[in-house]
């Protein structure tokens, strides 16, 4: 059986700064041994359900997440940062029924302090491929997190198909600084690595010079952001051209913006490369490492996945659009790294599916002749309707953020009496003050009449979640 931990369970990672987390740094076997341990303990847990690890960026969270796994009982991340509404509200949503944590839970569970210092019987086993190996919380960037349930076997599927687009081995370093509770960070960025046992190093809280020092000490070859994460780095020269020796850049979670793709180029000396995915999919588009990488642009299926764009307009809902590099639709798609469905949530599980099988992304796209896919955005905010155009928020981001005075933009459509819905830009200055009626002028020569924002706002900051996400519902 082809596992989710296949190099770990394996023997791979066996150098003992296999897998480093902060300051902290084991061995594949030694991970495991720790993992045994939590494994004995979780299995005679006072009752069903799954088991809730407090997912702060740390060595024991790693340990207490194998541990799980394991055991075969099914692991909720929960996010130690967003305040304890959203704690729990993972915890009471996912019926959690032990807790795995250095502070106890908010809500009442039966708290059980892990001993990974005891000696192990043999725990070293691990469920079926088919049943939960995570509840995933989505980010909640459109309402509620909803919980995912996504299989070992969808895991390792989707990670395959990385590995291949990404010529991942167990000769890369992989290095990051993402939050452990949510796909990116913990499904590709921990379990990744695992599968295919390179070595790891989270850097701890993501900072421009510890991506920096990852590679110089560490020898980090992939590196995973998300844009809030490169924009920094392209902030910081310094830092950026420590960058240099990696093989790949690879961001996703959000778009990531033009100059930050091109600034990034100019001072490490490759471009980034773009992938797209969901908690419910993995990742399911992205550039290849020897593919072109073109700006706003997030690339090809990865292998087994398959997708198509559809109309959501009235009159024609259902009808397949063409891959003409122009044509905005629903993205949706076919894949083996696919969820098994919402917790408890059946209704919006099934609406997720076409009659005929496809899942539904929710977000819009773009698709050219070449497969090459461009991310518009949700289809619920992003997808601007105004006096009978469809316009993607996405584009006068772009178009926002060429100004120089501006250094970050998030466009949303307002309702509207005349137009239906009117476009209105919140953007974030870098520095004096600016005047919304110049921005609107400077716009005006890069984007047709129908596309111009009719109101420009300065704002201070743009409200984002834990993943450096735009929560555009709150604008
Ligand atoms: P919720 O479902 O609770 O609203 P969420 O959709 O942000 O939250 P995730 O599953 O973590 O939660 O994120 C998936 C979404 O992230 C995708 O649907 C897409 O909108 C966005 N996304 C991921 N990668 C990219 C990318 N490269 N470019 C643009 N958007 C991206
Ligand atoms: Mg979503």
């Amino acid at each position: 059986m082809t596992t989710l931990l296949a190099a770990l369970l394996d023997g791979g990672l066996d150098d003992p700064e296999a897998i480093r987390v902060g300051d902290v740094a084991m061995s594949g076997p030694e991970l495991l041994g720790a993992a045994a341990v939590v494994a004995d303990q979780i299995v005679d847990r006072p009752n069903e359900g799954p088991v809730a690890v407090l997912a702060e960026p740390t060595a024991q969270t790693v340990v207490a997440m194998v541990g799980a796994l394991l055991a075969g009982v099914p692991v909720v991340p929960v996010p130690p940062d967003t305040g304890p509404g959203e704690r729990g509200h993972v915890l009471t949503d996912s019926g959690a029924s032990l807790w795995i944590g250095e502070r106890p839970p908010e809500v009442t569970l039966p708290v059980r302090r892990v001993d990974i210092s005891r000696r192990s019987g043999d725990a070293a086993r691990e469920a079926p491929n088919d049943g939960p190996a995570l509840i995933l919380y989505t980010s909640g960037t459109t309402g509620a997190p909803k919980g995912v349930l996504l299989s070992r076997a969808a895991m390792a599927a989707g990670l395959d198909g990385l590995a291949d687009a990404w010529d991942w081995t167990a000769q890369d370093t992989l290095a990051h600084g993402l939050p452990l509770f949510h796909v990116h960070g913990l499904g590709l960025g921990v379990f990744g690595a695992l599968r295919i046992g390179s070595r790891l190093v989270h850097v701890g809280r993501p900072k421009p010079e510890s991506y920096a020092a990852a590679v110089r000490d560490h020898g980090a070859s992939l590196l995973f952001g998300v844009p809030t994460i490169w924009s920094r780095i392209a902030a910081d020269p310094e830092s950026a051209a420590a960058l240099r020796p990696a093989r790949l850049l690879v961001s996703g979670s959000a778009p990531l913006p033009v100059p930050v793709f091109e600034r990034l180029h100019e001072l490490t000396g490759q471009a980034p490369v773009e992938r797209y995915g969901m908690s419910e999919t993995m990742i399911t588009l992205s550039v290849r490492a020897d593919g072109e990488r073109r700006p706003g642009w997030v690339g090809q299926p990865v292998a087994g996945v398959r997708t198509r764009l559809v109309s959501t307009d009235e009159e024609s809902d259902g009808e397949l659009l063409p891959h003409d590099g122009e044509t905005i639709g629903e993205l949706q798609l076919q894949g083996p790294g696919l969820f098994s469905g919402y917790l408890g949530r059946p209704e919006a599980t099934s609406a997720t599916w076409t009659a005929d099988g496809w899942f539904r992304t929710g977000d819009a796209a773009v698709i050219d002749a070449d497969g090459y896919h461009r991310i518009v955005g949700r289809r619920s905010v992003d997808l601007i309707k105004t006096g009978g155009y469809r316009v993607g928020a996405g584009e006068i981001e772009t178009a926002l953020l060429e100004h120089v005075g501006i250094s970050e933009a998030a466009v949303v459509g307002e309702p509207d009496d005349d137009l239906g819905q009117r476009i209105v830009a919140h953007v974030v200055v870098t520095g004096d003050p600016i005047d919304p009626d110049e921005v609107i002028a400077f716009v005006a020569d890069r984007l047709s009449a129908h596309k111009r924002p009719r109101e420009v706002r300065v704002v201070d900051a743009l409200p984002r979640n834990a993943m450096g996400k735009v929560q555009k519902a709150r604008l």
